[in-house]
């Protein structure tokens, strides 16, 4: 079983510290900075063995040279198409990422949208998204297209309900807020509201989370259900026959108009 941990950087990013259950070897998902690293790391006598990558933005990889200069020779992973140069392995769909000091594997998704070349590892019930699912949200859409997300969260939402989703940001109670204009009556959603609140409140991270709560309450993952369908023509003033097309609306409509 691994273990991870949080370790907070700039004002809103978690860099993800995977571990053996004794945490003596780290595999570090998205340094965007080296320091705090350095010092979990320094903390705990830990020895870093991986560095993986979900996408290519200085908020997820500028750390990387700082932890090789600290750390020489720890493999690197990320996206085959995001040009990370510092990538010692470069993965594509269906790739799996072997880390023999944590005595873990991660299997590689491709998921498009948020940049070109996204990745997500997912393994052990747990899946590292980067910047493309959120929690209660997802990424903007920067390269690739809404489209591409949009089917890149849809293989995401199959994954087994009980999958634990670590994004890169604590975004929930922003993306609550936003929810909850597409479904202003999602009692679950309501409920999440307050006790991500409280986590808040009491500087815990709400992330991870459930996917079956992703499910429950993330517009995004719920663009084929009658009253977000709904939510999404008012807003658009015109039917829309596909669930690609709500969320084109979903994401237009909080890049535009929310954030
Ligand atoms: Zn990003
Ligand atoms: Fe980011």
């Amino acid at each position: 079983m691994i273990t991870v941990n949080p370790i907070p950087a700039f004002t809103d990013n978690y860099i993800w510290a995977i571990s053996d259950e004794d945490e003596s070897y780290f595999a570090i998902v998205d340094p965007g900075i080296a320091k705090p690293v350095i010092d979990f790391l320094e903390e705990r006598n830990g020895v870093l063995a991986a560095i993986l990558i979900t996408h290519h933005h200085f908020d997820h990889v500028d750390g990387i040279d700082a932890l090789l200069e600290h750390y020489p020779e720890t493999p690197v992973y990320g996206s085959d198409t995001e040009h990370i140069p510092q990538c010692s392995t470069c993965l594509v769909q269906d790739d799996v990422v072997v880390i023999p000091e944590i005595d873990t594997s991660f299997k590689v998704m491709l998921v498009p949208g948020h940049t070109a070349g996204d990745i997500a590892f997912y393994g052990e019930g747990k899946l590292f998204c980067g910047d493309t699912l959120f929690t209660c949200g997802c990424g903007r859409v920067f390269e690739g297209t809404m489209a591409e997300l949009y089917h890149s969260l849809m293989r995401l939402s199959k994954l087994p309900p009980e999958t634990l989703v670590y994004c890169a940001h604590e975004y929930t109670l922003d993306n609550i807020g936003f929810a909850l204009w597409v479904e202003p009556d999602n009692l679950n959603l309501l409920q999440r509201q307050a006790l991500t609140h409280e986590l808040i409140d009491s500087n815990m991270p709400s992330v991870p989370s459930p996917l079956k709560l992703e499910l429950e309450t993330n517009p995004f993952l719920r663009c084929n259900l009658p009253n977000v369908i709904e939510a999404a023509e008012k807003t658009a003033k015109k039917s829309l026959t596909s669930g690609v097309e709500v969320f084109q609306v979903l994401r237009t409509w909080k890049d535009t108009q929310y954030d």
